[in-house]
């Protein structure tokens, strides 16, 4: 395996521990252990927060997480495990997932051409010229991000670095699509206000975490392409990752200690079993509200960021198992649209991941998780009120799925207040800020909250996902390395 090597930079820590082994808090942890720095890197509860597999019964369900994008691309994700010598078994499925809506369904095709056929019938030929112009803008992005820019930025001369790793002239293209939200793009095109408008909302939730109406262009036409670039579903579920991510970390000679929970006063990290760790730097993988739990407070600066932000989704999951004959063995992803004035919330997406052939269980069932948008707000603090939404919740998901997936049994239901307990996320805030339009584009929140105390996952990023947030711990690493 790969060498370590040493952190030339004389400024920068010795030690830095890390509070939270999420995937954002995994790769920044590898990439400073590469650079041989000291790190300790503390998880409350599992391994992968989010993106973790988990064993209920002898049954593995994926928690929360269950595709992975840009796993093939040397300037994504690709480039993250490659540098770190991450090697990941996966497999891309034929289609990225089947979307099924008020009066469409429409299989999203990896193969390009196949995937242009099928939404030229299902919504009409205008989609093409359409989809060249999205295309268009995340080849830009792809190829910038080939050269290896920070992302995301987390400084003014990270944007410079951004901005010249392509030409002035395509520069120049994307930026009004910073500004400006996707549904301008669909109006140019004649596609606003119809099936297709709708479709773009639902793929929009689950990415960029806001409609077509607010999310950002680019940011938008990169999440609407990138399924049909390589979606990967990976051998032995969304877990692998981080596991893979855990075995490098320790390899490279990082400490990884499980089941403790911390309290951090400045950079003074102190164990739940008393051992007190005094570091250089503390980077912490939790959410701003968690991160304010754990300091006292957050500097005023960031708190003004925090009161400007729209409200973070919640998640309703259901883990069900499914009779393993006829499922394909790469797996069957199903996106499907709740109606109006469903209990779930109007037009939200009901995403259903079928675990691949590897994970089959003994019984012959196969694990799948259903992952529900939900606004926290609706779910009262634990009591009947709560039981009642709980149960009307699974039943509504149930009755959506049953023409699918008529056979669903052995059905658990996870609520936002389940999202606390299993990864620690206040109030059940899942899947980071919204990638809104014009929003300036430096970051969400700010990384860097005081002299050696950092932030990463996915509240530094905008939207959602284990690639943003792979390619924030490695940005984030490289500015604690530098010592800014
Ligand atoms: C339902 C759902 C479906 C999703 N689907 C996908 C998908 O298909 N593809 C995709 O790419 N992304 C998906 N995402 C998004 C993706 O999972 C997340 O954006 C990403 O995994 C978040 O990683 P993170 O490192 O920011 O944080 P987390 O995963 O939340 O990890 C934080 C970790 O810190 C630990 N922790 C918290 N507080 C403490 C403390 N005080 N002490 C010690 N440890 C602590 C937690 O236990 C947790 O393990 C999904 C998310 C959800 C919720």
């Amino acid at each position: 395996m790969g060498s370590i090597t040493s952190n030339t930079n004389r400024r920068g820590p010795r030690h830095v521990v890390i509070v939270g082994a999420g995937i954002g808090g995994l790769t920044a942890a590898c990439e400073l252990a590469r650079f041989g720095i000291k790190v300790v890197l503390v998880e409350r509860r599992h391994l992968g927060g989010c993106a973790t597999t988990f064993n209920l019964a002898g049954v593995a369900y994926d928690a929360g997480a269950t595709l992975c994008f840009g796993l093939d691309h040397p300037g994504l994700l690709g480039g993250v495990l490659a540098d770190l010598e991450v090697e990941l078994p996966h497999h891309t499925p034929p289609s990225a997932w089947e979307v099924h809506g008020e009066g469409f369904a429409v299989n999203r095709w990896v193969d390009r051409a196949r995937w242009l056929a099928e939404a030229a019938a299902v919504f009409g030929p205008r989609i093409e010229g359409f989809w060249e112009e999205c295309e268009m803008a995340s080849d830009i992005v792809l190829e910038a991000a080939l050269r290896r820019p920070p992302l995301p930025p987390t400084r003014v001369e990270d944007w410079a670095r951004i901005m010249t790793s392509t030409s002035p002239r395509k520069a120049a293209r994307l930026a009004p699509m910073i500004a400006r939200p996707l549904v301008d793009l669909l109006s140019r095109h004649g596609l606003d206000g119809g099936a297709f408008h709708r479709f773009c909302d639902l793929q929009l939730l689950i990415t960029a975490q806001a409609p077509a109406s607010e999310a950002m262009s680019l940011y938008a036409a990169l999440a609407l392409v990138l399924p049909h670039r390589g979606t990967a579903v990976l051998k032995g579920g969304m877990g692998s990752l981080a596991e893979a991510l855990g075995r490098r970390f320790k390899e490279l000679g990082g400490e990884l200690v499980t089941d403790e929970a911390v309290t951090v006063e400045r950079r003074l990290v102190t164990l739940a079993s008393g051992r007190r760790l005094a570091t250089d730097a503390v980077v912490l993988n939790v959410t701003p509200w968690d991160a304010r739990r754990l300091l006292g407070q957050l500097p005023a600066r960031h708190e003004r960021r925090l009161a400007a932000q729209r409200q973070v989704w919640g998640a309703l999951c259901l883990y069900i198992t499914l009779p393993a004959d006829d499922l394909p063995e790469m797996g069957r992803f199903i996106q499907i649209e709740s109606p109006v004035g469903s209990v779930l919330g109007d037009r939200q997406s009901v995403f259903v991941s079928i675990a691949a052939e590897e994970r089959q269980t003994p019984q012959g069932l196969r694990p799948a998780t259903v992952s529900v948008h939900s606004r926290r707000d609706q779910w009262p603090g634990r009591g009947s009120a709560y039981n009642d939404l709980k149960a009307a919740s699974q039943a509504a998901v149930l009755e959506l799925l049953a023409p699918h997936l008529p056979s669903a049994t052995n059905v658990i239901t996870a609520t936002p207040e389940t999202w606390v307990e299993f990864a620690g996320r206040a109030g059940g805030r899942v899947g980071g800020f919204p990638a809104l339009a014009g929003t300036p584009p430096p970051l969400p929140f700010p990384p860097r909250i005081g002299p050696g105390i950092w932030m990463v996952g996915d509240s530094v990023v905008p939207g959602q996902s284990t690639m943003a947030v792979a390619l924030a711990g490695r940005t984030i690493a490289a500015a604690v390395r530098a010592g800014r």
